[in-house]
């Protein structure tokens, strides 16, 4: 597309919507523009729109990796819940399976374990999107994306469609090119992954195993899950646990006393509140501890 080709506004488009609605800790102003994307094509074509009008872009899949600030966001934000989960060969190398870039993990993980194609049951427990857990490079019990992932299908900045490769996209824990504003990504419509065939009972034995571990040790309050990203030779909740500091309070953000690495919401907390929240547990465990602390989640929209 050239920059002067105008595209047609997309079906759905709103104006002023409160991303509190679509992110997970429930905090965030309102988009100038905001469209639910259902399939990869309706991602494709709002995607363009936003280009051809010259608006910043702002994808979000399930928005439990962002805290968007209370000014909200001025552009295009595109909620992607485009679902598929497609085989699409099997060899001795293993099995490529193509997801939509809005396909919610946990549903991933449990239809691929109903297959009998395991590499993914990790997923079950995350709250987010094929899309948005390659951009953090999501991973859980020593599974991450950057394991198994081939190639995204993506739009870049000038709305043309590109394929880029795992190496191209430089993973690093919770961390990609695309995180870093390095790789010239607007949109992700669609990942690939090379998984391997396995036996369908362990996988779904696997994946329930896994589901309720979380239950277990996770709040139930709105929060952004893990906060910090774990740093050398511990993990960030037993660091922010052993200062005391589970129970913090913000207004209403607080360290979920449950797990000390999320920031919950006790209902009506601001953006601000959960981000002095976060830096007040940052620059706490700094002083006292010596280790800087760095965030896993992204501040978004206009702070
Ligand atoms: C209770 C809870 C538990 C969690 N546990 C874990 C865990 O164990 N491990 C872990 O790694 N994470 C965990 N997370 C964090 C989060 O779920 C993951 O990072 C998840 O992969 C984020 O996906 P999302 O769709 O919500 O992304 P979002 O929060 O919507 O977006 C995150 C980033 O990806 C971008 N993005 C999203 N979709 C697209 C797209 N289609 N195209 C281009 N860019 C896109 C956004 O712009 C943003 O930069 C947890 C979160 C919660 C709330």
């Amino acid at each position: 597309m050239s920059a002067t080709e105008r595209a047609c506004p997309p079906a759905g488009l709103e104006r002023d919507v409160p991303l509190s609605r679509t992110t997970s800790a429930r905090v965030g102003g309102p988009a100038d523009y905001f469209v639910v994307a259902k399939s990869s094509e309706e991602l494709e074509r709002a995607a363009r729109w936003g280009i051809s009008e010259g608006l910043d872009l702002l994808v979000l899949g399930a928005g439990s990796n962002v805290v968007v600030a209370d000014r909200g966001f001025r552009g295009l934000v595109i909620k992607s819940i485009s679902r598929g989960v497609r085989v699409l060969g099997e060899d001795e190398e293993g099995v490529v399976v193509e997801l939509d870039s809005g396909t919610f993990l946990p549903s991933a993980a449990k239809t691929l374990a109903r297959l009998g194609v395991t590499g993914l049951e990790w997923g079950v427990g995350i709250p987010g999107t094929a899309g948005g857990a390659v951009v953090g490079n999501a991973g859980a019990y020593g599974g991450e994306i950057r394991d198994t992932l081939l190639e995204i299908d993506a739009l870049d900045s000038r709305g043309g469609t590109v394929t880029l490769a795992n190496e191209d996209l430089g993973f690093v824990y919770r961390g990609s090119a695309i995180k870093r504003g390095e790789a010239d990504v607007s949109a992700i419509l669609r990942v690939r992954h090379r998984l391997s065939r396995g036996d369908l009972a362990a996988a779904e034995a696997r994946t329930r195993e896994l589901l309720s571990e979380r239950r277990r040790k996770e709040p139930v309050e709105p929060s952004v899950g893990s906060t910090f990203k774990n740093p050398e030779g511990t993990t960030a909740g037993i660091l922010i646990e052993s200062l005391g500091l589970k129970g913090l309070r913000v207004g209403r953000a607080m360290v979920s006393p449950k797990h000390a690495n999320y920031m919950i919401n006790t209902g009506g907390a601001t953006a601000a509140e959960v981000r002095e929240l976060i830096e007040l547990v940052q620059r706490t465990v700094f002083e006292r501890s010596g280790v800087l602390l760095e965030t896993e989640i992204e501040f978004k929209g206009e702070w």
